[in-house]
């Protein structure tokens, strides 16, 4: 284990005896070998704003006897990610780092909790720059300009968007492997994309764009269940599926949709069709990932997420 990593392994009920291993444990954490036994591996080490790390952990302690529970939550910047269990005590979920992260030094926080096991472990990471494309644009200014009506709508499907990408399912439903929502993917305009128009900087690009011709089938990446169908004014018909665990994608300018809110659905399922629904250009497929609200780079979640611990 890193040096660095900071481990508190405390028992839930402690008896006058378990208190004293426990102050004790405390006192001698670098020698301390059931402690030590809990492995914090993040994938690659280096993280950066926008993007997404694997991260694995292995805590046999907490699950001593065949049958017990553990659960492990991560914790990073204010924001709390359960993680799926994929083996007794070893678990896997996702880091995610939003786009306006500063660059330097941070901490993460993994909480195991076992029938009779507590442990908080505490690890040091780096948030690298990075930099993302500019991309100016000359447009009408009917194009910007939004009536009140309709900054109004616009405004109350963001609301509506947000709230789903917090997300409300708690049981973790994803499995891998993940898969792109088209066949052969090709990437029309990228996340994070800072987009400029007439000279005055936009929100950048949530999601990424993918080609597709008007009809192309679109299908959900992974299990989960449809939290939400809408016709949005900039968007078009949206579809958000929730994966559980606070991973949710969304799939927007859809010409048709197949799905309902509420629906459970298996990775692989055709959730609608590729369209030009909503302000946009021409047909494609704008797709976004978001982990506890947090939206994320679907390319850097796709490398992530194919990552071998
Ligand atoms: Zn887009």
């Amino acid at each position: 284990m890193d040096k660095r990593e900071l481990l508190i392994g405390v028992p839930r009920v402690p008896t006058v005896l378990t208190l004293i291993i426990a102050l004790i444990s405390i006192a001698v954490t670098a020698s301390c070998s059931w402690a030590q036994e809990t492995k914090v591996n993040i994938m690659p080490e280096t993280l950066q704003p926008g993007q997404v790390n694997l991260i694995e952990i292995n805590s046999p302690q907490c699950r001593m006897k065949p049958g017990e529970f553990c659960n492990a939550t991560l914790s990073f910047q204010h924001h709390s990610i359960p993680l799926k269990e994929i083996a007794p005590g070893r678990f896997l979920g996702f880091l995610p780092v939003a786009l306006n992260e500063r660059p330097g030094v941070s901490y993460i926080e993994v909480h195991l909790a076992g029938a009779d096991y507590r442990s908080v472990v505490r690890k040091p990471v780096v948030i690298k720059p990075k930099k993302y494309r500019e991309q100016h644009l000359k447009v009408s200014k009917k194009m910007v300009d939004l009536s009140k009506k309709r900054l109004e709508q616009v405004l109350s499907d963001q609301k509506a968007v947000r709230q789903v990408c917090k997300g409300r399912i708690k049981d973790i439903l994803w499995e891998s492997p993940f898969i792109w929502p088209v066949d052969d993917p090709v990437i029309t305009s990228p996340f994070g994309l800072r987009r400029f128009f007439n000279g005055k900087p936009r929100s950048p690009h949530s999601g990424l764009d993918l080609k597709a011709r008007e009809g192309t089938p679109i299908k959900s990446m992974n299990n989960g269940i449809v939290t939400l169908v809408r016709d949005c004014y900039l968007s078009g018909n949206t579809v958000a599926i929730d994966h559980g665990g606070g991973l949710v994608t969304l799939y927007a300018h859809l010409s048709k949709v197949n799905v309902t809110e509420g629906e459970k659905i298996n990775t692989g399922a055709i959730i609608g069709l590729a369209g030009s629904t909503g302000r946009v250009t021409g047909p494609h497929l704008h797709w976004g990932v978001s982990i506890a609200g947090i939206r994320v780079d679907p390319k850097g979640f796709m490398a992530a997420a194919s990552r071998k611990p």
